[in-house]
C-alpha cells in the first residue's frame, strides 16, 4: 500500500484506539468531575474516527457517501460534549439543566436529520459529491449547502467556549507543572491548530484530521484529570493501604482542592462514603466544619484537637496538618491526617472528673505502689498531717505510723490487702508536728489487667474527734451511773431513817385521836385526823422511793412462799371497797374458780402490785366502777386485771408511766396526788417475778391493766 493512505489510515486508527481507550478509563473513573462527559466525548471521538477510517477504504462513492453520513454522529456531538466537560472540569456543572442539557442538543440533532435527507434537499451538501482522487487516496468531495456553515459555526463556537475555559483553569496551576501544563495546552488546542493547518493547507494532507486533534486533546486533558492516578504505579496496592488506615488522610493541591482521601475520612467525618471528595476544593467538600477547613489554610505544621458537633453528638477529631513540598522546596500542596479521638476525650474528661472528686474530698486519700510507697496524696492528707504533696510522694507510707495503733492491725491489713481484698479500720497515726490523731481507713488494692495487684488506695476520715467524744460520752456515762446509785444510796438511807421517826408520829396521832391521851375537843380531833392522813400519804412516799431505791440498787429480794390467790383478793381489796363507795363508784371482784387454790410466791409484793393498780384505778376514775380479775389465762400463766372506766391514758403516754416520776395527768388534787412511783415499781416487781405486764387504754373510756405471770405451784404440791 502507498506510504500516504498508511500514513493516513495508521492516523485514524491510531486515534480510534486511544480515544475507545480513554472512553473505558474514564468511565470506569466516571466519579471524578467531569469525567462523565469526557467519556462521552471520547466515545463519540471513537465513532468519528472509525468510520472515517472505513469511508476512506470505502471504493465507491455511493459507500463513501454512507459512512460520511455516519461519521456525522460523532462530528455534532463532540464540540456540544467537549462544552460540558469544560463546564464540569471547571466547577459550573450547575449551569447544566436538563432544558439547557436539551436545548443544547437541538441544533446537532437538526443537522443529522438534514444531513440524511439531503437528497431531498441539498442544504448540507449542495451536490451529491463525487470521488476525488488525491495522491494514493479517493475521497468523497462535495459543495457545502448553507446548513453546512451553520453547523460549522454552531460547533466551533462551543469548542472555542470549553477552550477559553479549560485554559483560564489551567493557567492558575502552580508553576511546578508548567512542563506538563504546557502539553496540556498543546492538547487543548491542537484541533484549531490542526483547523489552520487545514484552511490554509499548511501541509499537503487531504483528510480531515479534525478528530485525530480531538484525540490528542482527549490524551491531554485525560492526563490533567487523572495524572495522580495515571502516574501511580501500583494503584491497588495504594488503595489497600490507605483505605485500610485508622487515620483520616486528605492530601490537598496548593489551590486546596482534594486530590486524594481514604475510606477513614469519610468514616470519621461521617460523610456517605458514595459521595466523592476527590476533585472539589476542601472548603467546600467539608462544609460543615469550618474550623477543620480553617486549619489546613495554614502554612505551617499544625496539630489541634477539633469538636465536631454539640451536645451527646459531639465527635473529637485530632487534626494534623502538614505542608507538602518538593526537592526544591516548593509548597506543593497540603497532607492532613484525622483521626477520631472521641472516646479518649471521654476519658480524659472521665478522669478530669474524678480527680476533680478526689481533690477535693474531705477525706484524705493516698495511692500507694504495691511496695506500700506513696505516689500520690490528696489536698485533704497534707492538710490532715502537716506534709506536703513533695514530702509525702515518694516515701513509705509507714511515716505515719505509731505503736499507739492496736497491735496485729497492721499485720491484719496486709495480710487482707494482698490477698486481693478491701480492710477498714482505724489507725492511730502521727503527723508531721509528731501530734498523734486516729483515723478510720478503708484501704483497697488495684489490680491490672492479670490480676496482679499494682496499687493501694487508701480513703481515711480523721475520726480524732469523734473518738474524743465518744471517749468523754462514755465517762459521762459511767458518771451519770455512779452519781444514779449514790441517789438510789442516798434515798435509800433518807427513806429508812424517816421510816421510824414517821411511825411515831403515826402512832401518837392515832392516840390523840382516839382520845387515848385525854379528852380532846372536836377541833382537836379534826387537827389529829389531818396529821395521821398527810403521815400516811407520807408513809406511802417513803415507802415508794425505799421500794424505787432498793430495786435500782438490785437488793430486792422476792420472799416466796405458799399463798392462796382468794385470800390475797381479799386482802388487796379491803378498804377499797368503801373507798369506791365514797367516790360514788361500783366496785366488783372475780376470781377464776381453774385457779389453783394455791400458788408459790411473794405475797406480800402481790398485794403491793394489786394495790397500787386499784388505788390508780380508783384516783383516776369519776363515774363508773372498777373491776378486779384474778384468772387463770393459760395453763402455765395467770392474770391479775384491774379495770376501771376512767379518764383512760393516751396512746403517747402508755410507756412512759411506767417510768419512774412519770405522770400523765398535769391535773393534781389532793386526791389523786402522787409521786409517779407506783406503775415504775410495779413493773419493775412484775419482771421480777418472770411476768409482764401490759395496758389497754382509752381516754375519756377507761384503761385495763392486765400482769400475767407465770403459774408456780407450792414446792409439795409439784
Ligand atoms: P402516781 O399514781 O403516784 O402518780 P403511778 O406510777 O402510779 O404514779 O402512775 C403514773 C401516772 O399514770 C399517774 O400519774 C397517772 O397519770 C397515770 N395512771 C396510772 N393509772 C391510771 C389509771 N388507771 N387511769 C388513768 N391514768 C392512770
Amino acid at each position: 500500500m502507498p506510504f500516504q493512505a498508511i500514513l493516513y489510515l495508521t492516523i485514524l486508527a491510531v486515534a480510534t484506539v486511544i480515544s475507545i481507550m480513554l472512553a473505558f478509563y474514564t468511565w470506569q473513573h466516571r466519579q471524578t468531575p467531569g469525567a462523565k462527559p469526557f467519556s462521552l466525548m471520547m466515545l463519540a471521538l471513537f465513532g468519528w474516527s472509525l468510520t472515517y477510517l472505513i469511508q476512506i477504504i470505502s471504493p465507491d462513492l455511493a459507500s463513501q457517501a454512507l459512512w460520511n453520513k455516519t461519521t456525522y454522529f460523532g462530528v455534532v456531538t463532540t464540540p456540544i460534549l467537549w462544552f460540558l466537560f469544560s463546564l464540569e472540569y471547571t466547577e459550573r456543572k450547575n449551569w447544566i439543566t436538563r432544558t439547557r442539557l436539551i436545548g443544547l442538543f437541538i441544533i446537532p440533532i437538526i443537522t443529522i436529520l438534514v444531513i440524511w435527507t439531503n437528497d431531498a434537499h441539498h442544504w448540507f451538501w449542495a451536490s451529491d459529491g463525487k470521488l476525488v482522487q488525491d495522491g494514493d487516496i479517493l475521497l468523497r468531495s462535495a459543495e457545502n449547502g448553507f446548513w453546512f456553515w451553520a453547523h460549522s459555526i454552531y460547533s466551533y463556537l462551543f469548542i472555542l467556549a470549553g477552550t477559553i475555559m479549560v485554559v483560564r483553569a489551567l493557567s492558575h496551576w502552580p508553576s511546578q507543572y508548567r512542563g506538563q501544563m504546557i502539553w496540556i495546552l498543546l492538547s487543548v488546542f491542537a484541533p484549531w491548530i490542526f483547523n489552520v493547518i487545514q484552511i490554509f493547507k499548511l501541509l499537503p494532507i487531504v483528510i480531515d484530521l479534525t478528530p485525530f486533534a480531538f484525540t490528542l486533546t482527549g490524551t491531554g486533558m485525560a492526563f490533567a484529570l487523572f495524572r495522580h492516578q495515571l502516574l501511580d504505579l501500583a494503584p491497588l496496592a495504594r488503595e489497600v493501604i490507605i483505605d485500610g488506615m485508622q487515620d483520616g488522610i486528605i492530601v490537598l493541591d496548593p489551590s486546596d482542592r482534594i486530590v486524594e482521601t481514604n475510606k477513614a475520612v469519610h468514616h470519621i467525618l461521617n460523610i456517605p462514603e458514595n459521595r466523592t471528595l476527590i476533585g472539589k476544593k476542601l472548603a467546600d467538600a467539608i462544609i460543615q466544619w469550618p474550623k477543620l477547613v480553617k486549619h489546613s489554610e495554614n502554612a505551617s505544621k499544625i496539630e489541634d484537637e477539633i469538636a465536631l458537633g454539640t451536645g451527646a453528638d459531639q465527635n473529637w477529631v485530632g487534626l494534623t496538618s502538614l505542608p507538602l513540598q518538593d526537592k526544591k522546596n516548593n509548597n506543593v500542596g497540603r497532607l492532613i491526617i484525622i483521626r477520631d479521638i472521641t472516646s479518649r476525650k471521654k476519658a480524659e474528661e472521665q478522669v478530669r472528673k474524678l480527680s476533680r472528686a478526689v481533690e477535693s474530698s474531705p477525706t484524705s486519700i493516698v495511692i500507694t505502689g504495691a511496695d506500700g510507697n506513696i505516689q500520690y496524696v490528696n489536698p485533704k492528707f497534707t492538710q490532715v498531717t502537716g506534709y506536703t504533696i513533695d514530702e509525702a510522694v515518694g516515701k513509705n507510707s509507714n511515716i505515719l505510723k505509731t505503736d499507739q495503733t492496736p497491735v496485729g492491725t497492721h499485720d491484719d491489713l496486709w495480710k487482707t490487702i494482698s490477698e486481693g481484698r478491701e480492710w477498714s479500720g482505724e489507725f492511730c497515726n502521727r503527723k508531721k508536728s509528731g501530734e498523734l490523731y486516729w483515723e478510720l481507713a478503708s484501704i483497697s488494692p488495684i489490680h491490672d489487667e492479670d490480676g496482679n495487684i499494682t496499687h493501694y488506695v487508701a480513703v481515711k476520715e480523721d475520726i480524732t474527734e469523734r473518738k474524743r467524744a465518744q471517749e468523754s460520752l462514755i465517762i459521762a456515762y459511767d458518771q451519770a451511773l455512779e452519781a444514779n446509785r449514790a441517789k438510789s444510796r442516798l434515798l435509800a438511807r433518807v427513806s429508812h431513817e424517816l421510816r421510824t421517826p414517821l411511825g411515831g408520829i403515826l402512832g401518837y396521832a392515832e392516840l390523840l385521836r382516839d382520845g387515848m391521851l385525854g379528852e380532846i375537843k372536836e377541833e382537836q380531833k379534826d387537827a389529829a385526823i389531818s396529821i395521821l392522813q398527810s403521815t400516811e400519804y407520807l408513809t406511802t412516799m417513803v415507802n415508794e422511793l425505799l421500794d424505787e431505791a432498793q430495786i435500782q440498787a438490785n437488793t430486792t429480794i422476792l420472799r416466796e412462799k405458799t399463798f392462796s390467790p382468794a385470800i390475797l383478793l381479799e386482802h388487796a381489796t379491803s378498804g377499797f371497797e368503801i373507798m369506791a363507795e365514797k367516790k360514788g363508784l361500783g366496785f366488783a371482784t372475780f376470781i377464776d374458780p381453774n385457779l389453783p387454790e394455791n400458788l408459790y410466791g411473794d405475797e406480800h409484793r402481790l398485794r403491793q402490785i394489786l394495790i397500787n393498780l386499784i388505788g390508780n384505778a380508783i384516783k383516776f376514775t369519776q363515774k363508773g366502777e372498777v373491776r378486779v380479775r384474778l384468772e387463770r389465762h393459760t395453763p402455765e400463766h395467770w392474770i391479775l386485771q384491774v379495770t376501771d372506766t376512767g379518764m383512760g391514758i393516751a396512746n403517747e403516754s402508755q410507756t412512759a408511766i411506767f417510768e419512774p416520776f412519770q405522770q400523765v395527768h398535769t391535773h393534781i388534787t389532793s386526791e389523786n396526788r402522787g409521786i409517779g412511783l407506783g406503775l415504775a415499781i410495779t413493773n419493775q416487781l412484775v419482771n421480777l417475778m418472770g411476768g409482764r405486764i401490759m395496758l389497754e387504754s382509752h381516754p375519756g373510756q377507761g384503761s385495763s391493766f392486765s400482769v400475767l405471770l407465770p403459774i408456780k405451784l407450792p414446792p409439795q404440791e409439784m
